[in-house]
């Protein structure tokens, strides 16, 4: 078949491996001028790890594996250390591998095989679908048909838009903003990765390799602005720790300033009845975002890559069984991650002084018994 994937990220180059690996032929097409490499280290976690091994890119993925989560500590607003994150309690399993986003980027581009191409600076703007084909119109203008169309452009996803309807129809707010800076290497921080909280706040530095990334996680109602444009971006998280003085919080807002690729989003979850309409199938993100309150989304990103992989090859000549099939196997999977996000908000993000106190309490009490 030929195919048509939007979107580079895990899911999108996953699924670039998956499909290709079958020997189709596979374009992706990026909005992007480059992969979109920022944010945190990230998790690959349970059947994911056997996908990885499948796909064989399991040693690669452990030989880039950081220690982020377990150099993860609570500090109070004098940056004095109050109690160290609970890793095993956080991780699903004692194989869950910790790995920059950038480093994985690479070893599933590296993986891409002969027959599937990215193609950056290019995205979607129409999807005609006539039962026989997908009539794709792109924004450079170019036109093509392709046999399937794979959404897996994210959160925000344009081909769900074009094909199941506006984003607010699926789009959960879970009540918290997230924004990711990147900084200047920190070696004072000699690895450490302090995380402050405040009534209904959360500020950090997470270290992993020779990288540092600032990181602000608030509370907040659905707020109504244009996420496309980063100055919107950049003043609501400016607004949402305005006049906080303590540890480095102001520092860390003037990096927030001065950052072109600021990550800004809200913490939402999407849930669909259906991934998939005729000839157009959602994967990642686009289909079944747990958000990052989950530390799953990637794990499921790659999953869904493979089942959709093997239900096509189960099914080759049906592709409403193929897509079916690839649903039933991936949907309990999505569910599963998406309900570990609300009680990660509370642990991470508490409201109160007096639950931020409660739950450094409980991971102090926990620290002696694991030594
Ligand atoms: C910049 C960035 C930083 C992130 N940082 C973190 C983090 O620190 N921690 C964490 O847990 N999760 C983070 N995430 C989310 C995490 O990557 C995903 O939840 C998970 O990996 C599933 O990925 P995905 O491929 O489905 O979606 P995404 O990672 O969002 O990838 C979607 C890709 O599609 C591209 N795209 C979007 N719209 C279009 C379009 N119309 N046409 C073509 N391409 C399009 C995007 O540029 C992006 O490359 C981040 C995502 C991004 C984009």
């Amino acid at each position: 078949m030929r195919i048509l994937v939007s979107g580079a990220g895990v899911a999108g180059l996953s699924t670039g491996i998956t499909l290709g690996n079958l020997g189709h032929e596979v374009t992706i097409v990026e909005r992007a001028a480059h992969l979109r490499t920022t944010g945190s280290a990230i998790d690959v976690r349970g059947e994911a790890l056997e996908v990885a091994d499948r796909l064989g890119l399991l040693d690669s993925i452990r030989a880039h594996r950081v220690r982020m989560t377990e150099s993860s500590t609570f500090i109070d607003p004098e940056g004095n250390r109050i109690a160290g994150m609970p890793v095993a309690d956080v991780n699903d399993s004692p194989g869950d591998t910790e790995i920059s986003r950038k480093d994985l980027a690479a070893i599933l581009h590296a993986a891409l095989p002969p027959n599937t191409g990215v193609v950056f600076n290019e995205s979607i703007k129409t999807l005609h679908d006539d039962g026989e084909t997908v009539q794709v119109g792109f924004a450079s203008g170019n036109q093509r048909q392709y046999d399937l169309v794979v959404g897996a452009d994210g959160l925000h996803s344009a081909t769900r838009r074009l094909v199941f309807g506006p984003e607010s129809d699926y789009l959960k707010h879970l009540g918290y903003y997230v924004a990711l800076t990147e900084l200047a290497p920190q070696p004072a921080l000699e690895g450490a990765s302090p995380l402050l909280n405040l009534p209904d706040r959360m500020v950090g530095i997470v270290c992993f390799k020779d990288s540092a990334v600032g990181v602000f996680t608030f509370r907040s109602p659905w707020i109504d602005y244009d996420y496309h444009d980063p100055a919107a971006s950049k003043q609501i998280l400016l607004d949402a720790y305005a006049g906080h003085q303590e540890w480095r919080i102001p520092e860390l807002l003037d990096a927030v300033r001065n950052d072109p690729e600021l990550y800004f989003d809200s913490v939402s979850q999407i849930q669909l009845p259906s991934w998939h309409s005729g000839r157009v199938v959602l994967v990642g993100d686009a289909a079944h975002c747990a958000s990052l309150l989950s530390g799953r989304g990637t794990s499921i990103a790659m999953t869904g890559a493979w089942f959709l992989a093997e239900s096509l090859r189960q099914h080759p000549a049906d592709l409403a069984a193929a897509l079916t099939g690839y649903e039933h196997l991936q949907r309990p999977r999505a569910e599963r991650a998406q309900a570990t996000a609300p009680p990660g908000g509370e642990l991470l993000v508490p409201a109160t002084q007096a639950a931020i106190d409660a739950r450094n309490e409980h991971f102090r009490s926990l620290e002696p018994a694991r030594q």
